[in-house]
């Protein structure tokens, strides 16, 4: 499955190979390969049935600023996979969704300094478009780590041929890598990926799992 022959992730504003800059790793780390793939609704912020729709809707939930920040702290580069079917079923556009993403990505700093997002991945798409990039597919994971790894050595991104599927056969180890969903199609884009999926509760978000991914000294 090439770039162009699918329903692709998006990215906020730019294209998706446009140039991404990494915010260095706390204590200047030098990154180990480790990538912590998070779900957005029920494990960062607060979900709603009815999507979150404004930016005044965006809470985040107990500490996951400080859950982001201690992944960052252990050496993970953080990639934010979320589907956002509201796009495509017309109820609101990308722009929202950016506004959104800015001011989780404000409260997330207000609360910890290092909660930096390197990477946030959506995909637009309604569930009947059957897209790559829509979970419980693994379109964004596979986008994020592509993107991730070659912004660490060119920040550019020139030249980017994205691979998806059948057509990405040498894929980098995932085996220190994680997702955090609160759904079962988080889990089984985690699955399909190849990565420890760790599922969470909605109402508690990723803080209720930290201690499984990092270990019982955490
Ligand atoms: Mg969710």
């Amino acid at each position: 499955m090439g770039c162009d022959d699918m329903l692709t992730p998006h990215r906020d504003d730019v294209e998706l190979t446009s140039p991404l800059q990494l915010p260095q790793l706390p204590n200047d780390a030098v990154w180990d390969g480790s990538i912590a793939y998070l779900d957005r609704d029920g494990v960062i912020i607060e979900g709603s049935e009815n999507y979150v729709n404004t930016v005044d809707e965006v809470v985040l939930l107990p500490d996951s600023a400080k859950s982001v920040g201690d992944l960052r702290r252990a050496g993970y580069r953080i990639c934010i996979v979320t589907n956002q079917s509201p796009i495509n079923r017309g109820l609101w556009s990308s722009s929202n969704l950016s506004m959104i993403h800015d001011r989780m990505r404000q409260l997330l700093l207000r609360d910890d300094g290092d909660a930096h997002l390197d990477l946030i991945l959506h995909s637009p798409y309604a569930p009947w478009e059957g897209a790559w990039a829509r979970k419980p597919f693994p379109g964004m994971l596979e986008a994020g780590r592509q993107l991730i790894d070659s912004a660490s050595s060119d920040t550019s991104l020139k030249n980017m041929n994205l691979k998806f599927g059948d057509d990405w056969s040498d894929r980098p180890d995932e085996s220190n890598s994680v997702m955090v969903g609160d759904r079962g199609v988080d889990m089984s884009a985690a699955a399909r990926f190849g990565v420890v999926g760790f599922l969470c509760d909605p109402d508690t978000g990723i803080s209720s799992v930290m201690d499984s991914i990092l270990g019982d000294s955490y």
